[in-house]
């Protein structure tokens, strides 16, 4: 008899350690997803009106700096090498994003070579803050106001809903600021695109004869009994049926549009002006340079707040969610038997790549504690 065990969620996190598990032949893993598909907010399909490969909850590239996680990505799907370059339409023109000499040279009308551009920017810094806290002032301290206002402040507060005084410093800190002209929306050494998608990769990893995948239905911790071991990649508060009230969460509603040839020229074009209502808009069929297609299919995207019946996508980590997180992390921790995985069961914004990462080193770990107990 195998052990049991229950896993919420078939997203990254699951799947990843359902399948470690699943190898070891001692586990029958049986993984739960409310939804009516794998893949979490990864979820990608080719789109029924145009075969464009769809990423359903928004742009998803894949980057890492982890060998091991570039290798075990592969181990499932083709990547086609592919650089996200973004685009930012401001109140002043449109731009390259992320900030880089590009950026800094066209914005300000100047012609200034790596050094000067760092200098200049300096000098337009405001240098009275020693350790940024907020979001404001870490752009005010590495990038000066006119760069903040025109590309952060009103996209900081149409997607977050807050004024960027509110948020931390983190946030903008994933965004790096270049003085050289790379475009290069990441700074991780590998990034890809999968050649059939982000769904056909969980599908595969979940493709073992002991995994059991069981979709639009929900593992109740009640049922814990039924396992010797849960992995939660739901949301952490609703483990515990949400009884010091909600985590909250930003939400994101997309408007699909179809027209013929070429909408944007690019993948990504985000729009930083705050009396545009939506955040920004993804072309898909960008994302597969190497596939023809007369049609093309795009998405609007706005964010807003996440109510009970919508999807959450970004973890808010406002100062009383903070407060709330920690309460239920210190239930969490008196758990037995139970361990909290992913965006949404740990509540940290977390980037695919970090997901898998930490779910491989997870399981690793669990295994190894599992070994050491295991009769010989
Ligand atoms: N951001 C911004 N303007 C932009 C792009 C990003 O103000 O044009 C800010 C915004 O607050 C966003 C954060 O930088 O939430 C991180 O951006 P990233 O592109 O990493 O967000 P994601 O793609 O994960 O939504």
């Amino acid at each position: 008899m195998k052990t049991q065990i229950g896993i919420a969620g078939a997203g990254f996190a699951g799947a990843v350690i359902a399948r470690e598990l699943a190898e070891t032949n001692r586990y029958e893993i049986h993984v739960y997803d409310e939804r009516d598909h794998i893949a979490g907010n990864c979820h990608t399909t080719r789109d029924d009106d145009t075969g464009i490969m769809v990423h359903h909850y928004g742009p998803h590239i894949f980057n890492t700096s982890r060998q091991d996680v570039w290798e075990y990505v592969q181990r499932w799907s083709q990547f086609m090498p592919f650089t996200n370059r973004v685009k930012a339409v401001t109140a002043a023109g449109v731009f390259s994003l992320p900030v880089n000499l590009l950026t800094i040279n066209q914005f300000f009308q100047k012609k200034l070579t790596p050094l000067e551009a760092e200098s200049f920017i300096k000098e337009l810094a405001d240098n009275k803050i020693q350790e940024p806290q907020t979001f404001e002032e870490q752009a005010l301290k590495f990038l000066g106001s006119a760069l903040y206002k025109n590309f952060f402040y009103g996209y900081t507060k149409k997607q977050w809903g807050v004024e960027p005084t509110e948020l931390p410093a983190s946030i903008l800190k994933r965004l790096p600021v270049r003085f050289n002209y790379d475009d290069n929306y990441y700074n991780q050494k590998y990034q890809g695109i999968p050649v059939e998608g982000y769904t056909k990769i969980v599908e595969r990893i979940l493709d073992h004869p002991n995994i059991n995948v069981k979709l639009k239905s929900r593992l109740n911790p009640d049922d814990k009994k039924n396992f010797s071991h849960i992995f939660w990649s739901g949301p952490m508060d609703g483990y515990f049926q949400y009884k010091l009230g909600r985590l909250r969460y930003r939400t994101l509603k997309f408007e699909r549009f179809v027209q013929d040839g070429d909408f944007q020229g690019n993948p990504v074009i985000n729009y930083c002006e705050e009396h545009v209502p939506y955040t920004r808009i993804t072309e898909h069929k960008h994302f597969a340079p190497w596939e023809t297609h007369e049609k093309t299919v795009c998405f609007k995207e706005y964010s807003a707040l996440c109510e009970e019946k919508d999807t959450p996508y970004y973890p808010l980590r406002l100062k009383n969610d903070l407060e709330l997180l920690k309460q239920y992390v210190e239930l969490a921790q008196s758990e037995n038997n139970t361990t909290f995985i992913g965006r949404l069961g740990t509540y940290r914004y977390l980037d695919m790549h970090v997901v898998i990462g930490e779910s491989l080193d997870l399981v690793r770990n669990y295994l190894g504690k599992e070994n050491s107990q295991w009769p010989r």
